[in-house]
């Protein structure tokens, strides 16, 4: 059977695959800071690049290479390279592709510490951002400047899951001469895979669904050799925001199990939300599987399953959302997301808490809003708890 024909979650299991001589099954791990050479001749010829080699893993690790491999071959990707967390992942990627005076196109709804890093810290170099409504493809073409070096969006948006047409986007990015990033944390390559449909570069926080179970921060970046493998891994290689070993392996056997993980999650996530859009003391609930949700019909073209995150808001404001979490008793309140146990968030006073009362409003965080990422717990007794929860 040729490799290219091979279904995603057999390449999830199979790919960066290696075997040392002691033949072991399940993958090993290298905890090793570096490599020895077999002499100075040797080891001239690996740092010149001459011959290909591991040298250091601060840039080079087998274990890191697997889970690069892995993820690779399941975005599409020509190159991966792993990060110490979501966020050093888009870091090296701004880092790598821009240059002072480079201007960014981004979405408004993005994860709130992307926010800060481009307001706070990448402002100080001299990029510049424009924020602009993820869906409204028209802000994003009429933003754009000469300047513009990339555009960057979230989709399916945290926490109101708005969706945008990643393929269109891509058009507008290319024939203005920029470059599209798509942070795939929410979807993962098991139900988006933005390459396929355009886009330059693909960031992930490994942390999320990729790990699967709340264990460890990591992150990655996907995209061709030109652009990750040479332009952002030189920013790894320098900067030094590397992943650990252990974390790669814990991320590498969190790939096997994505498949069916994703669609799991997928599938609690609709029957709860559903059950949620029946209940009285809730407002609006947003989730792509409902055909009410305004992406509903894109979302069933560029995904392949909805995803494992719902939001609701529900009458009576912060008060009655606050208590309604207070009373759920199997739940958990954390900001983290994409694990097996299901989590409940209050975006307006945690995640979204630094952005001005004004900003919330225009982004629709309402104070009666709450945010759960659906785990994998029996749905009966999700849907039961909340039932507990909204009866207060
Ligand atoms: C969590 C998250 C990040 C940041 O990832 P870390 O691993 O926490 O650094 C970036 N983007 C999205 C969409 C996230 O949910």
């Amino acid at each position: 059977m040729h490799k290219k024909s091979r279904k995603f979650a057999t390449l999830a299991i199979r790919e960066g695959h290696h075997q040392t001589p002691e033949q072991e099954h399940s993958e090993a791990i290298f905890p090793t800071s570096s490599y020895t050479f077999a002499n100075a001749e040797e080891a001239a010829a690996k740092f010149s690049g001459d011959i290909a080699g591991n040298i250091y893993s601060r840039f080079n690790n087998p274990t890191v290479r697997y889970f690069e491999e892995r993820l690779a071959a399941l975005e599409e990707g020509e190159s991966c390279v792993a990060t110490s967390s979501g966020m050093s992942a888009i870091l090296a990627t701004m880092m790598g592709l821009l240059q002072q005076g480079d201007e960014i196109v981004c979405s408004k709804s993005i994860f709130g510490t992307t926010t800060n890093l481009f307001n706070n810290y990448l402002t100080k170099f001299g990029i510049k951002f424009t924020f602009v409504d993820l869906t409204d493809l028209e802000a994003w073409e009429t933003a754009i400047t000469n300047k513009t070096r990339l555009l960057f969006a979230e989709t399916p948006s945290n926490p109101l899951t708005e969706i945008v047409d990643i393929k269109a986007l891509s058009q507008i990015a290319h024939r203005n001469d920029a470059l599209l990033v798509i942070d795939n944390c929410f979807c993962t390559p098991a139900l988006q895979k933005p390459l396929t449909l355009g886009a330059d570069i693909v960031v992930h926080s490994a942390t999320k669904y990729i790990d699967g179970q709340g264990r460890c921060i990591g992150g990655a970046v996907v995209g061709d050799k030109e652009l990750v493998g040479n332009q952002i891994f030189g920013v790894l290689r320098s900067a030094g925001m590397t992943m650990s070993p252990f974390n790669a392996w814990v991320f590498h056997k969190g790939l096997e199990t994505l498949d069916i993980r994703m669609s799991a999650h997928s599938q609690n996530a609709s029957t709860l939300a559903h059950w949620l859009d029946q209940q009285e003391s809730i407002e609006q609930v947003y989730y792509p599987g409902l055909t009410s949700h305004p992406q509903h019909e894109l979302a069933l073209q560029q995904q392949s399953d909805f995803g494992g995150i719902v939001s609701f808001a529900v009458n009576g404001g912060k008060e009655a959302s606050w208590n309604v979490m207070n009373h759920c008793e199997l739940l958990s309140i954390t900001a983290n997301l994409g694990d097996t146990k299901t989590t409940i968030t209050h975006p307006a006073s945690t995640t979204h808490g630094r952005l001005s009362a004004e900003e919330r409003a225009s982004a629709n965080i309402t104070d009666g809003l709450i945010r759960v990422a659906v785990g994998l717990e029996h749905i009966d007794d999700i849907i039961g708890d909340f039932k507990t929860g909204l009866k207060s």
